[in-house]
């Protein structure tokens, strides 16, 4: 349910309707919008009552959200969902490029390919140091020896970073060094890891598992909300399908539903999706023509030495004209890809 609130409605106003509907056992979600404030009613709403919100002061009209994921829908939030990482606004008209390597493999490699991708153009440095792998005998990346690599570029670089945390008790230490934290697409229904990044105040970009449905990705993202933490980016990422030239399938009709199913910024990884790095600057166009509000892109100095997804790296010259079509493309769709933070 939603409590629309009057246009002209106060803080006074809001505050008593937030209190009630705790007082009837339901968790309260205001959404502070340009025009007017609404407050999200999720949970035990058995017993709000419709009728006593009407008469309260302030108080326009109650809705219902009809779709399951109630504070991920645009029914709750019109608006687009943006927010500041570093520097950089997400979800906004800019179109934002996250770029780096698979994993963390030396300090070496990260600071080249972070030094590369900065020169080129992009905004966030990209880079695993705990591994979700196939197998157990593959690289698992650095560890905490990742994050403090990841640390050392972020300062050098004046890059925001993104990496990937796997289990719920290893949020608060990523939390220390990651400006978003990354939920890999194999863990987009570990329940206890959604919690455990819900109730932190840190971006997050929600993946998409590679057999879930775009329904399956929002009650995910739900789980987040829920929790408090209204910093959520959903990734498209590919699914699998009986296609076999590419890793996965790209599914391009995940960018323009979850825009209109969803008020988060919607972030597209051509690098996952095709597995393959000649297919991964079309697709990158292709998302960006399609709507989406930035890309994730691996890169690497060297892909045949690379420890993981070597095959669907770019090397940083490609990168930098992916950034440069990248770039045509967005001013097509009246978009910016605004210049990298010195
Ligand atoms: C990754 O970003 O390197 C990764 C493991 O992605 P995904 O979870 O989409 O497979
Ligand atoms: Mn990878």
């Amino acid at each position: 349910m939603i409590i629309v609130m009057k246009p002209n409605s106060t803080a006074a106003e809001i505050g008593a309707v937030i209190a009630s509907v705790q007082k009837m056992g339901a968790s309260p979600h205001p959404i502070y919008g340009e025009e007017r404030t609404v407050v999200a009613v999720v949970g035990e709403t058995r017993r709000i009552s419709p009728q006593a919100f009407m008469k309260m002061p302030g108080v326009e009209r109650l809705t219902t959200i009809s779709a399951p994921f109630k504070l991920a829908s645009r029914e709750s939030h019109p608006d687009d969902t943006v927010f500041q990482v570093g520097g950089y606004r997400i979800g906004g008209p800019e179109i934002i490029i996250m770029a780096g390597p698979c994993s963390v493999e030396s300090r070496s490699q990260l600071l080249e390919t972070a030094h590369a991708v900065k020169e080129a153009g992009a905004h966030i440095l990209r880079g695993g140091a705990f591994k979700p792998r196939s197998s157990p005998y593959s690289f698992q990346g650095l560890g905490l020896k990742g994050l403090e690599i990841l640390a050392e570029a972020r300062e050098t670089y004046n890059m925001p970073i993104i990496t990937e945390v796997m289990t719920p008790d290893a949020v608060a230490m990523i939390a220390e060094y990651a400006d978003i934290l990354q939920i890999g697409a194999r863990n987009m229904q570990n329940f206890g890891l959604l919690h455990a990044v819900g109730r932190i105040q840190r971006p997050v970009l929600l993946k998409r598992g590679m057999m879930n449905s775009m329904e399956e990705l929002l009650m995910s993202a739900e789980y987040i909300l829920s929790g408090g933490n209204y910093q959520v980016m959903l990734c498209e990422r590919g699914i699998r399908t009986f296609e076999k030239y590419t890793r996965n399938t790209f599914d391009l009709n995940a960018v323009p539903i979850l825009k209109q199913l969803s008020h988060l910024p919607v972030i597209a990884d051509p690098s996952h999706a095709t597995g393959r790095w000649d297919a991964v600057t079309p697709m990158a166009r292709a998302a960006i023509a399609a709507g989406a509000d930035g890309v994730i892109v691996e890169v690497h100095p060297r892909p045949e030495e690379a420890l993981s997804d070597g095959p669907q790296s770019l090397k940083p010259e490609r990168f930098a004209e992916l950034v440069r079509q990248v770039k045509r493309i967005a001013q097509a769709m009246d978009r910016t890809v605004p210049e990298p933070i010195e």
